[in-house]
């Protein structure tokens, strides 16, 4: 039997109540890691506990900085720290209102800012850890119709994802980007149905790739396995695209 990837490790996820989150929780899991799997849906993480009893659940809303705040004091130590949490924008700069802008700005970004620096810490004075953080192809990889709000704060994690690489790779952290392209979950789901025709809307999310189909959950946490254990352990402020050919 292969030895688990990630024996002895403790990873904390947010918006593990779904799609990749989810899915990347329950593989963390299965490679040995004592996870504790975040998000704001509490009804999301009671189901996924009852899928996998041994990983533990915490209603966190990565907005909430006292939340964030009071998480970090109970959970010092931690070996991986998966930023998974992203809020999708559809429209045009002129689409874009301040809310909609402040929303995606908070929850796409800040939230990142907020979580790694409480967490940080922690990871320091254990001597290490690796930080995963989420983006898309939709960033500074490339610019895509209909995602301002998306693109431009994806392309800001991509830069806090170097920066905090940048300052602490002398000190045993790694921290790296994952930049999936279109990717099977409720969300993308819940987009598919709003724009209209459900099957012409799915044809031209589906045409973006070039492989012809769109990822599956499974395929980006097997990636986020790789960037949480050691195996990866040469990479750092890495932008790591996963996109079925979108950007060959
Ligand atoms: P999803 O959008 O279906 O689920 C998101 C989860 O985040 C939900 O469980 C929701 O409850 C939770 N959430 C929302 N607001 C929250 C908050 N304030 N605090 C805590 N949790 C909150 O999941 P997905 O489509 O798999 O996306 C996961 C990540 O992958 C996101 O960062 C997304 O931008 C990124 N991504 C997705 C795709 C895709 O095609 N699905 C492509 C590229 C990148």
């Amino acid at each position: 039997m292969m030895a688990e990837r990630l024996q002895g490790k403790t990873v904390l996820a947010t918006a593990a109540g779904q799609g990749i989150g989810k899915s990347s929780a329950l593989a963390f899991c299965r490679e040995g890691a004592q996870v504790l799997a975040t998000d704001i849906n509490e009804q999301a993480l009671e189901q996924l506990q009852r899928e996998e009893p041994r990983i533990e659940v915490a209603v966190l809303d990565v907005c909430d900085a006292e939340a964030v705040e009071s998480l970090a004091k109970q959970q010092s130590s931690l070996d991986v720290l998966f930023n998974c949490v992203g809020y999708v924008h559809h429209g045009t700069i002129l689409d874009c209102e301040p809310d909609a802008w402040q929303r995606s700005v908070d929850i796409n970004i800040t939230s990142m800012y907020r979580i790694t620096r409480a967490f940080l810490p922690g990871m320091l004075a254990s001597g290490g850890g690796s930080i995963v953080n989420m983006s898309s192809v939709a960033s500074s990889v490339t610019g895509v119709p209909n995602r301002f709000a998306y693109g431009a704060t994806k392309a800001a994690v991509i830069g806090l994802t170097k920066s905090v690489a940048a300052d602490f790779v002398g000190q045993g952290i790694r921290v790296n980007a994952i930049c999936p392209g279109t990717v099977h979950s409720p969300s993308l789901d819940e987009r598919i149905k709003a724009q209209g025709n459900y099957e012409e809307v799915l044809k031209s999310f589906i045409a973006r790739q070039p492989m012809g189909r769109i990822g599956t959950p499974e395929e980006i946490a097997a990636l986020a396995v790789y960037l949480a254990s050691d195996e990866s352990a040469y990479t750092t402020g890495a932008i790591h695209l996963i996109d079925g050919g979108w950007c060959i």
